[in-house]
């Protein structure tokens, strides 16, 4: 029985957004004064500055090329004199050692497995840069037919099954695009391919979409997406889940691991349309035919023969984190993060860099400040984490190792892995989050666009879009999945996680040897105004985080995300014809919101007395709101998966990307089991009648 399922709560106006509701109203000019100084040092010229000095040569954890990026990035928080800390690890790491592909019949051909270097782009014939490779591919030599399998997503495997193709036996092409390609190379094994070479095609990043580089910013022929395929129950590490992967930590046998056997090779679809345009089978489905000149069949028949060999070698690999921490002045102990990766498969001007870059920023303007006096309350800690693109590797162990610190004091983690990537701001997230970036956002001016401010232009862009929930209502701050530096905080340890960021660049080198800064400015664009614009809004998130009186943490906003959560799980239930009752959760969640309102106004109204009341919102602050996010994490963690503990928001199952809310009964509806889902639609409405009490309870003491 569905019950009052239908329309979000109504959400305040904007107007009443931007106030400082968590500081002591004699506090409040300081603090403004404090945000205004903040942003008017940083500057368009410093994030170009840091985006010369971080995207200057190619980067692959484990290369020299990172090791000389650690230094940078720790004497660039030396000299702005925070506390720097070089943060070893030695994790499981592929390394690329050889690749060939090639046509053997009906004419010998043979393949591109590397970018052409681009005249006008002198970067793209460094000496570092690399072959196309995924890392953590099985090494090994196959000769074969081939397979098209689409997206190689699960459903497309299905679907292959479906109109009686085997892929057992054969090399499968499948192209970039709907899921993780670690899924991909997973369901290409399991349905019994040899080899697996996936492409970009130009419907999705190519020439359907634009002109290409360097004339625009689409894909080229020759243009290749690396990137890692690990698979496995657990992030971080592969041989030391759940602890830090220090030098002599305990580790699991390699050989225990089910990491990709077969030989799985990127390419660009110069490539994979000369193997394609000789293929003989039946047709592809509408959906399945992509945008080179010709149609797409499913098989390429006996006279078709590919070879492919692939050569990695995976060992233990040092690298490192590159911490810069301003210390607080009354709450030390209490940490508020912001991050993004230092690695990346080449030069990485955007990805990573151009989100790294606004972590520097924010140190840079942070530490000014404190140098001229003005410190924050709580500790603020810049973060460069290492090897997340080998499969979000450092930010994990740098969790696993402070795991009981950040359980206690973790306030919260902004993640900006190339998170400037054009003006278009978005955000996703804790939604207890939600409410201070909708404020913040209000008072920063939009990129190019100086009268207008950021969330005047995402508000109007979510209700073009369809994005916001009802008219009138403010953007979304939606929950979010796996596939970055996030997902420790998030859902180990349970510190409420924000992704921020701006998007709308006509162009993409994701993972390519065309990611430079070259193709960054022509792209994106030279003037830095995006970078500038989020690094204001990093600063003014940061701000508040660490010097209010109390967090800013809203735990109100959990009702109108859980009643959407659970519509979407009773239709997707639907869809697969799983009964499922969410009444339980319905009416914890009804029951639930006035009573966290009702203290969240007490709260404020306390900040708002002073003295005695003051003290106490604070106390409270400190002993409930600190941890509440906390009150998600099971211990146990999810069924088949226990690293992940939080029971709130997970990464999804199958394709490693999206959110899966409520992932308990979301699993268990996947598979069909009702009786699971029910019971796991109970839990989460007892869970949330807790923390109502916990709510109920300290608001009767302010
Ligand atoms: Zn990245």
């Amino acid at each position: 029985m569905a019950v009052g399922l239908a329309g979000a709560a109504p959400e305040p106006p904007a107007a009443t957004h931007s106030g400082l509701n968590e500081f002591a109203p004699d506090r409040r000019d300081g603090q403004r004064e404090y945000e205004s100084a903040l942003n008017s040092v940083a500057s368009a010229a410093g994030l170009r500055e840091f985006h010369d000095l971080l995207a200057s040569e190619p980067h692959i954890a484990g290369s020299a090329g990172d090791m000389r990026q650690i230094e940078r990035l720790a004497s660039a928080f030396r000299a702005m004199g925070l506390e720097t800390e070089i943060d070893w690890f030695w994790a499981y790491l592929p390394h690329p050692i050889s690749a060939e592909l090639e046509i053997v019949a009906p004419e010998r051909k043979t393949l591109s497995v590397q970018e052409p270097p681009i005249e006008a782009d002198p970067a793209t014939a460094h000496p570092d840069l690399t072959i196309g490779w995924n890392g953590h591919s099985g090494s090994g030599e196959v000769t074969s037919g081939v397979v098209y399998a689409n997206y190689g997503t699960k459903d497309d495997f299905a679907e292959l099954r479906r109109l009686g193709v085997d892929a057992r036996g054969k090399i499968v092409l499948a192209r970039y695009g709907g899921n993780y390609r670690g899924y991909k190379a997973k369901f290409a094994e399991e349905a019994g391919a040899v080899g697996l070479i996936i492409y970009t095609d130009p419907a999705d990043s190519g020439y359907m979409r634009g002109l290409m580089y360097p004339e625009g910013g689409w894909a080229t022929a020759e243009q290749i997406q690396r990137g890692s395929i690990k698979v496995i129950p657990w992030a971080g590490d592969a041989l030391t889940p759940g602890v830090k992967a220090t030098e002599h930590a305990e580790r699991l046998d390699p050989e225990m691991l089910d990491l990709p056997r077969i030989p799985v090779q990127p390419v660009g679809w110069g490539a994979a349309q000369a193997i394609m345009e000789q293929m003989k089978g039946a047709g592809v489905p509408e959906k399945w035919q992509g945008a080179m000149p010709f149609p797409y069949r499913l098989e390429g028949g006996p006279d078709l023969r590919v070879r492919l060999k692939v050569e990695q070698e995976r060992r233990i690999t040092r690298t490192a984190n590159v911490t810069g921490t301003l210390r607080g002045t009354t709450k030390p102990d209490q940490l508020v993060i912001v991050g993004a990766h230092h690695d990346a498969w080449c030069h990485g001007a955007a990805d990573p860099t151009c989100g790294t870059m606004l972590v520097m920023e924010a140190a840079r303007s942070f530490s000014e400040l404190a140098r001229r006096g003005e410190r924050p309350e709580r500790s603020v800690v810049f973060g460069g984490w290492g090897a997340e693109e080998m499969g979000i590797v450092g930010s994990v162990e740098w969790v696993e190792g402070r795991r009981e610190e950040l359980l206690r004091k973790g306030v919260a983690y902004i993640n900006l892995d190339a998170s400037t990537m054009g003006p278009l701001f978005n955000a996703s997230g804790a939604a207890s989050l939600a409410g201070l970036v909708r404020e913040v956002t209000t008072l920063v001016p939009q990129a190019r666009d100086p009268e207008t401010t950021v969330f005047e232009e995402w508000s109007s862009r979510s209700r073009a879009t369809g994005a916001a929930t009802a008219p009138g209502a403010p953007p979304r701050v939606q929950g979010m999945g796996g596939g970055s530096d996030h997902i420790g905080f998030a859902f180990f340890v349970g510190v409420p996680s924000l992704s921020a960021g701006s998007g709308g660049a006509r162009g993409t080198a994701y993972h390519s040897n065309y990611d430079t800064l070259r193709w960054y400015r022509q792209v994106v664009g030279d003037d830095y105004e995006p970078g500038l614009m989020n690094t204001r809004v990093v600063n003014l998130l940061l701000a508040r985080l660490s010097r209010a009186d109390v967090l800013p943490l809203r735990p109100s906003a959990w009702a109108g995300d859980l009643r959407d959560l659970s519509a979407k799980l009773v239709e997707r239930a639907k869809a697969l014809s799983v009964q499922v009752d969410p009444s339980a959760l319905v009416s914890a969640t009804e029951a639930f919101e006035p009573v966290a309102q009702r203290f969240e106004a007490a709260l404020r109204d306390a900040v708002a007395r002073g003295g005695d009341s003051l003290e106490r919102a604070r106390r409270v602050s400190d002993d409930l709101l600190l941890t509440i996010e906390r009150r998600w994490l099971d211990p146990q963690g999810l069924p088949g998966r226990p690293w992940f503990k939080h029971v709130y928001m997970a990464p999804d199952d199958d394709s490693g990307y999206s959110a899966w809310p409520l992932p308990v009964a979301r699993a268990a509806v996947e598979r069909g089991d009702a009786a699971a889902a029910q019971e796991a639609i109970s839990a989460l409405a007892a869970r949330l009648g807790d923390i109502g009490a916990a709510l109920e309870q300290a608001g009767a003491g302010l």
